[in-house]
């Protein structure tokens, strides 16, 4: 027999954002469950991918994404907390990443630029690659996942996503180096823009013969990525850059 009473659900913090418009000034979604569910799946239901979820308590008492609720219970859903904690364990994620790693997806491909550019190990999907292969990638090779689809990140092999929500790209960054707590180990132009390989300082001489006359004669600290050979040097573009990230590290 389903119970008569509804399942409460209330969703704390930015979560709410992340609901339908109808059901986000409420102080809790009350639902009638035609049998036990589980709780994983009915956040989903609700537009919230799992990873999103930081805490759930269901009358008090936090409970893993497994736990079958019915009607009658009363559940509170916290977002993660800032800085999320991705290499401890916890609750609802045991077993935590060994690194600081993304796999940003496609429709934030600039974001994944900028992370290269402020240092960070990431890649991009191959081109076509479906969302089932970009979830499983980013599981084999222990990376955060960062998209702005949310039915990627429902996926239930995914336990470290998040869906961005900035639309301009060094707002995005901002917003990902503020949750995972990384303003401290932003190390700029330390890794190729193009191949994610950490680069590697060369001397002026040792590239010499690669390089445009201006280049040669106004700039002196050069790199170079031991993966694709790119070249990179201090120049303007280069201090541009520099201080716009300066700019979000504030
Ligand atoms: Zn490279």
């Amino acid at each position: 027999m389903p119970s008569p009473d509804p399942l409460h659900i209330r969703f704390q913090g930015n979560l709410r954002e992340l609901l339908h418009p109808r059901l986000r000034n409420r102080s809790s979604v009350g639902l009638h469950l035609r049998e036990p569910a589980s709780i994983k799946d009915v956040i989903e239901s609700l537009r919230v991918p799992h990873p999103e979820v930081g805490i759930i308590e269901i009358n008090g008492e936090p409970v893993d994404f497994s736990r079958l609720v019915r009607g009658g219970e009363e559940v509170t859903v916290l977002p993660l907390p800032v800085p999320c904690p991705v290499l401890e364990p916890t609750l609802l994620r045991p077993h935590p990443l060994d690194r600081i790693a993304f796999l940003v997806d496609i429709n934030a491909g600039k974001l994944g630029r900028l992370l290269r550019l402020a240092g960070f190990d990431t890649v991009l999907p191959s081109p076509g690659q479906e969302d089932g292969e970009i979830a499983r990638t980013a599981v084999a090779q222990g990376r955060i996942l960062l998209s702005r689809d949310r039915d990627l990140l429902k996926r239930s092999i995914i336990d470290f996503a998040h869906l961005v929500r900035a639309q301009d790209p060094w707002q995005q960054l901002a917003e990902i180096l503020t949750l995972y707590g990384l303003k401290k180990q932003v190390d700029p132009f330390s890794r190729c823009l193009k191949c994610n390989t950490p680069l590697k300082p060369v001397t002026r001489e040792q590239v010499l013969e690669r390089l445009q006359p201006l280049t040669r004669k106004y700039y002196s600290r050069f790199a170079i990525c031991p993966g694709c050979d790119k070249i990179y040097w201090q120049g303007s573009h280069h201090e541009k850059m520099l201080t716009r990230l300066q700019n979000i590290l504030c």
